[in-house]
């Protein structure tokens, strides 16, 4: 379908007034739930064809988190579209204040590829619940999950209401050039302008969930054979294709053999000594990605791994040492398996790496001493993180995930989704019985002291 005529139709569907039926939104969350559950094996024959993604990692990663997040929403979903009731100042004298929770609209939400399905659905739950038609944008580089997704919502809702558009950035420009009622985001800080560009032109309101280098620091104090198992854990999940994953390695000299021997060992653990021919281990999306990659480990110092698979497009989980701020692996955001180590004697020394940079998407410390961690939280600014742990702060639905700055604006999961879709409509309902006449002309000296009473 034209791509004008399908927000002309959305755009009508949402007049009728249906979406903002809470029973409508819980139905629709309810088909949902039932949707992905029937599709759960094709979902995961898609990632694997996609990214070589286990059934286990699929169902951590993307299905099980998607309908964890589905449920906690579905769940809550009626109380939070109540309206909230606010107090009203004395000089508005005698009213009642209420804010209305309103949908935007037609929402258009832009997923990328590397979780395709959890970073395309969450966001719509989202949508769904505060009232919104939704038009999703899959990504054109994870063809297989990109197909599945628009198979299931066809079967499942009608196009008026949720509906996939398949294409590449021309279809996302020709999307974009609608005046749609808000833009969710999710993709390289490179495309979120471009994005935030278009958007202006409409003034239409965008969350923008970006990516960046986000920094893992380990300091003497942690405790270094658990902070390397989850090190290892967080880098190299998703053969690193995650936008929250660790991208470098500040590590403390003092530590430093001692911590990448373990995180050898954890290396070797987790995915053999041949990770290459591990069936579990996830490939890098397409050729161009592949040899970006490959381009960054060339003529750095490799202490791990290095080996590669062309024609499966895999990369052995890798370290490279000795790497300084102007090593080109330093330039852009890796994502991919490579680790590198930028060592450091002091932790004014990180912050100072850190505050160079844009403001990371994510910020991991490994350490034991409260100073360090306070200081650490209080100096920087970024997304969200973890202490002692990589990744897992995104998920939970009873926090926000977002970035800050260059990583991206606004934020989600949970209650944090629902009011991303939604505004929030600030009514003052005025009584008639009286009617205080200081605001009216004519001014005089009394009105004017009863003013500043009032404001004060
Ligand atoms: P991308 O920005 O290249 O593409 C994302 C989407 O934008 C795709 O659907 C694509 O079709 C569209 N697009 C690409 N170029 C466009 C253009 N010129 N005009 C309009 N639309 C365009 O990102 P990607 O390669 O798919 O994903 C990797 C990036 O996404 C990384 O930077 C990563 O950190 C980030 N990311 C962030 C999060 C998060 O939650 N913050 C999650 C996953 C990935």
């Amino acid at each position: 379908m034209v791509i004008s005529e399908l927000v002309k139709k959305q755009k009508c569907f949402f007049e009728t007034g249906k979406t903002k039926d809470i029973d409508f939104r819980i139905e629709s969350l309810n088909k949902l739930y039932k949707a992905i559950n029937k599709y759960e094996g094709k979902i995961e024959e898609a990632l694997k064809k996609d990214l070589n993604k286990s059934k286990f990692e699929s169902y951590m990663t993307e299905i099980g988190i998607t309908l964890s997040d589905l449920t906690f929403i579905k769940k809550r979903v009626k109380k939070w579209a109540r309206d909230k009731r606010g107090l009203s100042p004395i000089s508005q004298f005698h009213s009642k204040s209420f804010i209305k929770k309103e949908p935007y609209g037609v929402a258009l939400i832009i997923s990328p590829w590397n979780y395709p399905f959890l970073l395309c659905i969450e966001p719509l739950i989202g949508a769904i619940a505060a009232g919104n038609c939704a038009i999703l944008k899959v990504s054109e580089d994870s063809v297989h999950t990109s197909k599945v997704i628009t198979e299931m919502i066809a079967e499942t809702f009608p196009e008026e209401y949720i509906t996939v558009v398949n294409g590449d950035k021309e279809v996302t420009t020709e999307l974009l050039e609608e005046k749609l009622d808000y833009i969710f985001f999710t993709g390289s800080p490179t495309v979120g302008k471009i994005i935030m560009k278009k958007a202006a032109q409409n003034l239409t309101p965008v969350t923008l969930e970006l990516g960046g280098k986000s920094p893992c620091i380990v300091e003497e104090s942690a405790d270094l054979k658990v902070a390397a198992k989850r090190i290892v854990f967080g880098k190299y999940l998703n053969s690193g294709q995650t936008c929250v994953a660790p991208d470098y390695l500040l590590l403390q000299n003092s530590v430093k053999d001692e911590f990448v021997k373990y995180l050898k060992e954890y290396i070797g653990l987790f995915y053999t000594k041949e990770a290459l021919r591990n069936e579990d281990y996830t490939n890098i999306i397409n050729e161009r990605h592949f040899n970006r990659l490959i381009n960054l480990i060339k003529g750095e110092k490799v202490i791990y791994g290095g080996d590669i698979d062309r024609e499966l497009l895999k990369i052995e989980p890798t370290i490279l040492d000795k790497i300084t701020l102007d090593s080109p692996i330093m330039q852009e955001e890796i994502f991919g398996p490579i680790l590198p180590i930028i060592t450091f004697d002091n932790i004014e020394e990180v912050k100072h790496i850190i505050l160079q940079g844009e403001k990371p998407l994510a910020l991991y410390l490994f350490t034991k001493n409260k100073k360090v961690e306070a200081d650490i939280l209080k100096n920087i600014s970024f997304g969200s993180g973890c202490i002692n742990d990589t990744i897992i702060q995104l998920a939970t639905s009873r926090m926000p995930f977002g970035g800050v700055g260059n990583s991206g604006m606004g934020s989600y999961h949970g209650k944090y989704s629902f009011d991303t879709f939604t505004h929030e409509k600030s009514i003052v309902k005025k009584y008639n019985w009286i009617d205080l006449p200081i605001r009216y002309m004519p001014y005089n000296d009394l009105k004017m002291k009863l003013l500043k009473l009032f404001l004060k």
